[in-house]
């Protein structure tokens, strides 16, 4: 048996009885309302999840996204403090350094609830509550993992660190991306708890690009149509173009990273999630506008896909005197990957293999996560976590217990062998 191997008994023996200290950490965690938009209660949170981390032997304190960058990086947060905690905890030399990140806001709880969803409740083997999977049970796991690591003594060789952070679910800028803008997380590692699923590691996550296309009519009365220009009949035209020219060629861009659901590994294209234009029946309408949810692969650049838009609306100007467009980029967010065969991909990986005695699926998220402000910075990053995306943002949002646990042992485990002294 290789050191790793017996450092990692000592740990599992260390995280058995802390099975019941897990569950309450997450129940407190969901107790706290994040609920962002706006971003409430953040205060509370972050100072309860850093004194949690000095409790356990980390260095840990809390930064503020400064005042005046609020209304552009928290533009929904109605002014509301935007914390980020930051702890870390060295053995033996600096280097190398493993970082763990969480984002501790939760989306609205929004549905028909059949428990407050505020109030966490544990039945047949899970804990229901709104963040149970996203991803407040992540944490959960990763600070015990942590806790398990420092009481077991057990040797190991760098630096661990957190980042637990506010406004993932609305893209991050006062969040992952403002600190790692500014290069304050400078580890070799990361791993994000996003509910990955426990048998399931995320190295890759596709791009969104948002806009809102708007096509610019003249009004005329109902009666005599002939005198106007019919904003929806253009717009008509546009998504029509998009749908018959457009979508077959992103239909052939498949990319080589995995999807956990079937054809989600190609680039796609959705018309219509908010559709606007008209004031009256008997009144052509002189402005309509549709939005464009366009989803790109990690093969594809944000620049590429601007472009094939934007040139085929430009093609349509150039055919028609009377289209007139107007674009507006509501949200755009890079696709991002981290190698398979990285040394984080690969330990991740033989340690969900080692405790579960399955091998994992290696997969690309199809939606986005902050693991783009990391990889951006050169971390080298995966997320991996209990629950699953589709427990994410529904009502009656649960995490099974046995997978806090499994994932608090594959922390602790890729954690020694990130950091292991010895080689084997
Ligand atoms: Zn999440």
């Amino acid at each position: 048996m290789n050191s790793t191997s017996k450092n990692f008994e000592k740990v599992e023996r260390k995280i058995a009885p802390l099975k019941n200290e897990l569950l309450s950490l997450a129940e407190d965690l969901i107790a706290i309302p994040t609920v962002n938009p706006p971003g409430r209660n953040y205060s509370e949170c972050a100072e309860f999840l850093a004194g949690t981390l000095k409790e356990i032997g980390f260095e840990a304190k809390i930064i503020k996204v400064p005042d005046e960058l609020l209304p552009s990086l928290a533009p929904h947060g109605e002014g509301l403090p935007r914390p980020i905690v930051l702890a870390s905890l060295t053995k033996g030399g600096k280097t190398p350094e493993l970082h763990f990140n969480g984002h501790y806001d939760v989306v609205p709880a929004t549905g028909s609830w059949s428990t407050d969803p505020f109030e966490p409740v544990v039945k047949d083997g899970k804990l229901y509550g709104r963040g149970s999977s996203d991803m407040k049970g992540g944490i959960a796991s990763m600070i015990i993992a942590a806790r398990a690591l420092i009481e077991s003594e057990v040797d190991f060789n760098g630096t661990i660190s957190f980042s637990l952070t506010p406004d993932e679910e609305t893209d991050g800028f006062a969040g992952s991306g403002f600190i790692n803008q500014r290069r304050m997380v400078k580890a070799d590692y990361c791993i994000i708890a996003e509910p990955s699923g426990v048998e399931n590691v995320f190295n890759a996550h596709k791009g969104s690009l948002w806009l809102e296309i708007t096509a610019l009519g003249k009004t005329a009365h109902g009666s005599t149509p002939w005198l106007g220009v019919n904003a929806f009949e253009k717009i008509l035209k546009i998504a029509r173009a998009i749908d018959e020219e457009l979508k077959p060629r992103l239909a052939k861009k498949v990319s080589k990273f995995q999807t956990t659901s079937p054809g989600g590994n190609t680039a796609t294209i959705m018309l219509g999630g908010i559709v606007r234009g008209g004031t009256s029946v008997n009144t052509v309408p002189e402005r309509c506008s549709f939005t464009v949810d366009r989803r790109f692969i990690p093969e594809e650049s944000i620049d590429e896909v601007k472009g094939e838009i934007f040139d085929l609306l430009q093609k349509l100007q150039d055919q028609d005197e009377e289209l007139k467009i107007e674009t507006k980029i509501l949200t755009e967010t890079d696709s991002c990957y981290t190698s398979l065969d990285s040394p984080l991909c690969m330990a991740v990986v033989e340690s969900v293999a080692e405790v579960t005695n399955k091998k994992p699926s290696v997969t690309m998220c199809m939606g986005s996560l902050d693991m783009r402000y990391f990889v951006n910075a050169g971390v080298s990053t995966i997320s991996y976590g209990p629950g699953n995306m589709q427990m994410a943002h529904v009502e009656n949002e649960c995490v099974s217990i046995e997978d806090l646990m499994t994932s608090a042992k594959v922390y602790a485990l890729a954690t020694l062998k990130l950091l292991s002294m010895q080689k084997d």
